[in-house]
């Protein structure tokens, strides 16, 4: 099954990725630093995700990408 990938540089932690997705998979959790500002990011938080790729397709940035997870997930 393929779960979202992110490429942070691109993120501006507008959260819609989280929101877009069925099954509360997505936190914005993650803490980092967006140029000068520290920041939260979207990250998994759970086993939820379902691999349906809501995730990708709302992002505005392109920052979601959907990839294969293996068995191990
Ligand atoms: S792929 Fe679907 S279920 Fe998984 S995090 Fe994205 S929106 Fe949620
Ligand atoms: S929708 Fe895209 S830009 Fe917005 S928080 Fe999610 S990954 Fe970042």
């Amino acid at each position: 099954m393929k779960k979202p990938v992110f490429d942070y540089r691109n993120c501006v932690s507008c959260g819609i990725c989280a929101q877009a997705c069925p099954v509360s998979a997505l936190g914005m959790k993650k803490e980092g630093k967006s140029g000068k500002y520290r920041n939260v990011f979207p990250e998994l938080i759970n086993d939820d995700c379902i691999g349906c790729g809501q995730c990708a397709r709302a992002c505005p940035m392109e920052v979601v990408t959907m990839e294969e997870a293996g068995d191990a997930g």
